[in-house]
């Protein structure tokens, strides 16, 4: 795990140059942003054994298979939200065993970020549970200091933190954020059907705020709300179709709640989370395709499915936002059967070219005092 800092930097500067001249083919590939609905549908309804060979030659031509990243979740403000996400206990429109709790101190995230970091993971994610950050001037003074610290330990540090404003993505990226999490959930026509009190519009405007300020987006949905194939195409579709791939697409499988809307819903199935995941692969092959909630109904070898179509990060550690999650001792036993290493930070060449100076000066500075970096 440990690795000097210059031989990262060398690491670094030949990803950058690949990343800044790769063979025209490829390079179309990664950029392709004007896919039809029709051509990924026609992927996605590929006879699934093909699909997924497919997605694999796909995720092997241009990622480490060998990678997955672990990152690992922290709720930093529970509950008693405004919007009405039908699939949330933390909406408080809903009657849920979730209880509804004030911002946390910085110390206690701090904490767990350093266990996090000591059991492997590189990427520290923390969400709060509102609308957002409207009237919350010393909670989001307190969120910058939480991403500051957590980014000097070396992790590449997450958020998500409802709807932003471009001043304060700008501010976050000033305060060292990596990622900002900001999920579709689904197709622009399924959407109304899930979450009426914000609109489509607004999320991929903040989605767009997040980009221009030169923070690596993560977007991706949930399977498993009562959507159609077509809507999980049209996620697809979407996201596809930015300016520029999100850097990260996390998969959330439902896991129904009580008390809200959607708690009868059926469990989706592995063969429709490991179609989705290999459609999102061919579509967008840099992309990091984060296994996210429900991976814990999962059987192994059923993950190792999700791995071959293309997933390369879980979130791993003691819970999700609000539902439960593998521990690491798990993951990494699970990992080591099947021939997989956890990802450094900023492995992801977009993720360290958003970076760009700031690593570079990190890293100048260690090597200039001789020291190495735990990443
Ligand atoms: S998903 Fe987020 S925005 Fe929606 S109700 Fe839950 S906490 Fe609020």
């Amino acid at each position: 795990m440990f690795r000097s800092l210059a031989i990262r930097h060398i690491h670094l500067a030949r990803s950058l140059a690949t990343h800044a001249a790769p063979p025209a083919r490829s390079a179309a590939q990664i950029t392709r942003n004007d896919w039809t609905k029709e051509e990924i549908q026609a992927i996605y309804d590929t006879p699934l054994l093909d699909l997924i060979f497919r997605s694999a030659s796909v995720h092997r031509e241009h990622n480490d298979p060998s990678k997955v990243q672990l990152c690992t979740l922290m709720n930093i403000k529970t509950g008693g939200c405004s919007e009405d996400c039908s699939y949330c206990s933390q909406s408080s429109r809903y009657s849920t065993p979730t209880t509804a709790s004030r911002l946390v101190d910085i110390q206690p995230v701090l904490e767990a970020a350093r266990k996090a970091k000591e059991n492997g993971s590189t990427r520290f994610c923390m969400g709060a549970a509102w609308r957002d950050l409207a009237g919350r001037k010393r909670g989001f003074e307190k969120i910058l200091e939480m991403v500051s610290e957590v980014r000097g330990m070396g992790m590449e540090v997450c958020t998500t933190l409802g709807m932003l404003s471009p001043e304060q993505a700008r501010r976050l990226k000033e305060a060292g954020l990596t990622a900002y999490n900001h999920n579709l959930d689904t197709s622009r026509e399924f959407y109304p059907k899930v979450i009426t009190t914000r609109s489509y519009d607004e999320r991929l405007d903040t989605i767009t705020a997040v980009r221009d300020a030169g923070i690596s987006v993560c977007s991706g949905g949930i399977l498993g709300l009562g959507e159609s194939d077509a809507d999980r195409v049209g996620l697809i579709h979407e996201v596809s179709n930015m300016p520029e791939h999100p850097e990260s697409f996390p998969v959330n499988a439902l896991v129904p709640i009580p008390g809200t809307p959607l708690e009868g819903n059926d469990p989706v199935s592995v063969h429709i989370l490991v179609r989705t995941i290999a459609t999102a692969r061919i579509a967008m092959p840099k992309t990091i395709i984060r296994l996210a909630a429900g991976r814990n109904t999962l059987s192994e070898s059923e993950q190792a499915m999700c791995f071959m179509a293309g997933a390369n990060a879980v979130f791993t550690g003691e819970q999700m936002l609000t539902t439960p999650c593998s521990p690491w001792d798990e993951d990494k036993a699970m990992m080591g059967r099947w021939g997989l290493d956890g990802m450094r930070s900023f492995e992801q060449v977009s993720v360290a070219k958003k970076e760009g100076e700031r690593l570079q000066l990190e890293e100048f500075a260690a090597t200039s005092n001789g020291a190495t970096s735990p990443i």
